[in-house]
């Protein structure tokens, strides 16, 4: 009780890892496909350029069907990432905290708000 508002935080920032891994477990279950593993390790894993042409056709593909949850759950992996390293909810941008209401309605975001319309300035 004596430290309420350190306490606040680090429950809101749990229940957001929540937030995070269940549209994390949500979206995989949804693609279950063992392309999906594959794809998003696709940078650290293929060294093989022979294999990368091979798979790239059918990655395309596949990613042309899956691309709006391939990306968001990128995303949430990268998050999930900045929580562990204790970056998240910090702007990668201006370096400013993210607002929490902000946070509550785009959990993986990385920018606030203000930097989030300098990288997409087309979508006003
Ligand atoms: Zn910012």
């Amino acid at each position: 009780m004596a430290n309420s508002t350190k306490k606040t935080n680090s429950n809101t920032t749990k229940h957001l890892r929540r937030v995070l891994e269940e549209k994390s477990t949500e979206l995989r279950a949804h693609m279950m496909t063992p392309e999906t593993n594959a794809l998003l390790r696709v940078d650290e894993e293929i060294h093989d350029s022979a294999d990368l042409a091979e798979r790239s056709h059918e990655t395309w593909v596949w990613v042309t069907k899956n691309s709006f949850d391939v990306m968001l759950l990128r995303e949430i992996e990268d998050a999930l990432g900045r929580l562990r390293k204790r970056s998240y909810g910090t702007c990668m941008d201006c370096g400013r905290p993210v607002a929490q209401k902000r946070l509550e309605a785009v959990p993986w975001t990385r920018y606030c708000v203000a930097c989030q319309e300098k990288q997409s300035p087309s979508m006003n």
